[in-house]
């Protein structure tokens, strides 16, 4: 009978080591922060950048107020 009880300590000692191990190689996928309020992108140069720091003007948005002064269009 000491066979048996060996055979099961064996098994349960693999099992013990097989969820440790299971434990410690949680998989680990790094999450991408979240990015904070919606990109816009410039209608003059087409630099994308947060709405927060987007300047507006004529119902269009720009990435500076250089661009907003010079409009979306040419001239
Ligand atoms: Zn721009």
């Amino acid at each position: 009978m000491r066979f048996i009880l060996l055979i099961v300590l064996i098994v349960v000692a693999f099992w013990v080591i097989r969820r440790a191990l299971r434990s410690l190689n949680k998989p680990n996928i790094p999450e991408k922060p979240p990015i904070h309020g919606e990109l816009v992108s410039c209608a003059r140069c087409g630099m994308h950048l947060p709405r927060a720091e987007a300047r507006e003007a004529g119902g269009v948005l720009f990435c500076s107020e250089e661009h907003a002064r010079l409009g979306s269009g040419k001239g």
